[in-house]
């Protein structure tokens, strides 16, 4: 996010990121958080998330959050055991993905069997 953009005062995600709403926080550190989706799609559901308000991918690589993202979700699906099997990890982005909160999130998803493509 550039230095000019205006964080959204009722954004969702900087909430549970403030702890100002509930979340089942799996991971966290000084960069992220990481917590249980409420609509899990698979046995393991995670969002990651930056602690600091990014709106999607596209703004992501100006803010320079991707490492301690990409780094925490890894982290995610070994401490949900299912590295060695195998999971996704999904960012949509904009409307046509289905982007739904509009502070930057990958999915972590595991512990099912994954089709390809996706819809
Ligand atoms: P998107 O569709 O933007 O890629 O993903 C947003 C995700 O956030 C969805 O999978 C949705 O279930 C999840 N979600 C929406 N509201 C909440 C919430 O209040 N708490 C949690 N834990 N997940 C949420
Ligand atoms: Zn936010």
């Amino acid at each position: 996010m550039s230095e000019t953009t205006t964080v959204p005062p009722d954004c969702l995600f900087c909430k549970v990121a403030a702890g100002r709403i509930p979340a089942d926080i799996v991971y966290q550190d000084d960069e992220t958080v990481a917590f249980r989706d409420i609509n899990p799609q698979a046995p393991t559901h995670v969002l990651v998330i930056p602690r600091r308000h990014v709106p999607n991918a596209t703004e992501a690589a100006a803010a320079n959050v991707w490492e301690a993202v990409m780094g925490a979700a890894a982290r995610v699906a070994r401490q949900e055991g299912v590295h060695d099997r195998g999971y996704r990890l999904i960012v949509n982005c904009g409307p046509e993905a289905g982007q739904t909160v509009d502070h930057l999130h990958v999915h972590v998803l595991g512990g099912r069997p994954l089709t390809w493509p996706p819809g």
